[in-house]
């Protein structure tokens, strides 16, 4: 059982739990998980947490009506988005749309957006520097392949991920970026990191972005972890000094099992602050 979040008081870096729906749930699923979020969430319990759901892009507007009409405690939150504000891009969307519907956090360089739909680092660092144009928050997804950790390449591989997306940021951007190490052996996949190799991939990346944008950036950037996180597992990663929240999948489709999740996060920087 683990009982605090070490670290958390030292650091003031609030925790943020995202869940990244993929492509589940129409417009009327969404409303139904939401509204059912809504009723589980306690004010108490987001006055510690930062919590945001990703929808598909077509239940946005009826996750952020719900969301603003109700007063629900959950920030919206976009999966992907384009580079450009407007222009002949035919299925996509602009960062510019997404902050007009009241969006507030963006997943960039997802792993499923870089090898399903041939992402690059480049275009990862472009988008970053659009979705930070609208002023909304990025979550920059990094991680290692299987066969990338099976060879020993795992920090190369997240360090030339991380420098690749952070070129031309500001110190000031990247302490308000998030991060998320999302191994990709353990996405969707039932078998999460050790909070062990969670967290010396989280310092690793925290080390990375203090050499590019100083200690202030390094102390100020939020690091999520992400890859199978259950309410089981939730607070021993929670616990490590340099993760910041979860990204969650599978588990955030349905309220009841985020809300364990949030729950249990809860409980780690609870116990902290007594
Ligand atoms: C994800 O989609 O980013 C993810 C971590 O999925 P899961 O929690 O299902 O492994």
């Amino acid at each position: 059982m683990v009982s605090a979040k070490q670290g958390a008081s030292r650091t003031a870096r609030r925790p943020l739990v995202s869940g990244n729906w993929k492509m589940h749930h129409d417009h009327i699923e969404a409303l139904h998980a939401v509204r059912d979020l809504g009723l589980r969430l306690k004010r108490e319990e987001a006055a510690l947490v930062d919590v945001s759901v990703h929808p598909p892009f077509t239940d946005l507007r009826t996750v952020q009506v719900l969301l603003e009409g109700e007063g629900i405690p959950v920030m919206l939150g976009a999966q992907h988005c384009h580079t450009e504000d407007a222009g002949a891009f035919t299925g996509e969307v602009s960062p510019r749309m997404l902050a007009r519907l009241g969006v507030r956090f963006v997943i960039v360089g997802h792993s499923e957006r870089r090898r399903l739909f041939g992402m690059t680092d480049e275009v990862v660092a472009a988008t970053l520097v659009a979705v930070l144009r609208h002023q909304l928050t990025p979550i920059c997804c990094v991680g290692e392949s299987a066969e990338e950790r099976d060879a020993g390449r795992t920090e190369a591989r997240l360090e030339a991920q991380l420098r690749g997306a952070l070129a031309g940021l500001s110190p000031e951007q990247l302490g308000s970026l998030v991060l998320a190490y999302e191994p990709i052996w353990a996405i969707g996949t039932g078998r999460a990191a050790t909070p062990v190799d969670a967290q010396d991939a989280a310092g690793f990346l925290r080390g990375i972005v203090g050499e590019i944008g100083g200690a202030e950036a390094a102390r100020s950037v939020r690091i999520q972890y992400g890859g199978s996180v259950t309410a089981e597992n939730a607070a021993e990663l929670l616990a490590e000094p340099d993760i910041d929240g979860l990204l969650v999948g599978g588990a955030s489709l349905q309220a009841a099992s985020f809300h364990d999740i949030i729950r249990a996060v809860v409980a780690c920087y609870r116990s902290d602050a007594a």
